[in-house]
């Protein structure tokens, strides 16, 4: 039996690993999880699942909730993540928070000797060099949950790294793959919001739209992997069936497959170096895909995969100041107080204004995410 604390628990990657939790309740059971502001969501989950502790984002919450559930544990805020993360009973945490709240909890949990699920893609993003260092230090697994790095990952499966001729990270576009940048001027927020291949948070869909769900990805795998951003390429992939794909130097090139369901990544992180039955996932059937396609990635159409793959090869806080300006700038689009194109512009402003700190501490990144979030609210007003 694996014992799971889940952070994001009424998230898309939240919910599907409940999903993955209630097919498989000889496996899995789950102690603790944290939620955000979606209540009512986290009591259907308190019934359902009856966790030891729950975690939410404020005090009159967590205090609602303890009078409905009395036999049960609640925390809040920053405190309340942690304390889900390095819940004592847990053996795994499944980190599928949004943003780069997630780090803190992370690092803790690694301290904890916890084996790390991360979704969470911000907290490799802001911090990876600490994270990866504690990992080692702590002798824990580490293992992706986000498509494109467990395709690299089982790719990797009996292989060595330093075999490794490059790695190929897929992209399916996101909304506005058929779209030229004069046409992104007058997008929605509704027409940025709908993914062709995924179904999604909605800060991970306009990220995907924007290109900077790839750029994130390409600084992921630099970390997970220790590849550096030379050897890592991006290809866009309309289908999102290959999810990504390793280059070894004799020219052998391994791909895993599979159709668009973040069920199967999550699944192959909790079961790692195992693979149990999926009933609900659909079989991938190429006969009836016919033909999968492949194009060269454009640097200036998408200009955020650009900022990305940059900020992560000038490294310290770059990447820090990087995801912070996306945060904010993504939240503000979603708000209607900027348009599209002005994430990308928010975020170069956000970058060009940065001198980066090398080998930042704890400290020092909390710092300049701080101040990064509040350059760009006063850019934005
Ligand atoms: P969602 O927006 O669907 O869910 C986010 C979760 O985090 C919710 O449970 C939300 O709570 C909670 N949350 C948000 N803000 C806070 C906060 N400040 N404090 C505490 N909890 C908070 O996100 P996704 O599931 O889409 O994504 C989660 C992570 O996984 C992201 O880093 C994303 O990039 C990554 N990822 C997602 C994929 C996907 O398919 N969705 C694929 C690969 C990676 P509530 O709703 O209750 O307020
Ligand atoms: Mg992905």
């Amino acid at each position: 039996m694996k014992y799971i604390s889940l952070l994001g628990a009424t998230g898309s990657i939240g919910t599907q690993t409940l999903d993955i939790i209630n097919e498989h309740p000889t496996e899995f059971q789950l102690v603790a999880m944290s939620v955000g502001q979606n209540i009512e969501r986290a009591r259907k989950i308190i019934t359902q699942f009856q966790p030891e502790l729950v975690s939410v984002a404020n005090k009159e919450d967590a205090e609602e909730l303890r009078q409905e559930f009395p036999k049960m544990n609640f925390s809040f805020g920053h405190e309340g993540l942690v304390e889900v993360a390095t819940y004592p009973k847990a053996t795994t945490l499944v980190n599928a928070v949004i943003g780069s709240v997630g780090l803190f909890p992370t690092l803790e949990a690694i301290k904890a000797k916890k084996t790390i699920c991360i979704a969470n893609k911000e907290t490799l993003v802001t911090a990876g060099h600490l994270v990866m260092d504690a990992a080692r230090k702590n002798n824990v697994a580490f293992l992706p949950v986000d498509s494109e790095h467990s395709a690299i990952f089982q790719a990797l499966q009996g292989e060595k790294v330093k075999n490794i001729e490059k790695l190929i990270i897929t992209a399916s576009g996101g909304s506005f793959r058929d779209k030229t940048r004069a046409e992104l001027n007058n997008v929605t927020v509704s027409e940025a919001l709908n993914h062709p291949n995924w179904s999604m948070g909605a800060k991970i869909t306009i990220d995907s739209a924007t290109m900077m769900n790839k750029g994130l990805e390409v600084i992921e795998a630099h970390w997970l992997f220790n590849i550096p951003y030379e050897k890592i390429d991006v290809l866009l992939h309309k289908e999102s069936i290959i999810h990504s794909m390793v280059e070894f130097h004799d020219s052998s090139v391994i791909a895993q497959l599979g159709t668009p369901d973040m069920r199967v990544p999550i699944q192959y992180a909790l079961t790692y170096p195992d693979r149990i039955p999926l009933k609900t996932a659909a079989k991938l059937n190429l006969a009836e895909i016919g033909q999968l396609h492949f194009q060269k990635m454009d640097l200036e159409r998408y200009r955020c995969l650009r900022f990305a793959i940059e900020a992560g090869k000038v490294g310290g806080t770059m990447p820090t100041v990087l995801n912070a300006a996306n945060e904010i700038a993504v939240q503000a689009f979603l708000d209607g107080k900027i348009t599209f194109l002005e994430i990308e512009d928010l975020i170069e402003k956000a970058l060009e204004a940065h001198s980066s700190v090398k080998n930042p501490d704890l400290d020092i990144i909390q710092g300049v995410d701080l101040e990064t979030r509040a350059v760009v609210r006063s850019l934005i007003s």
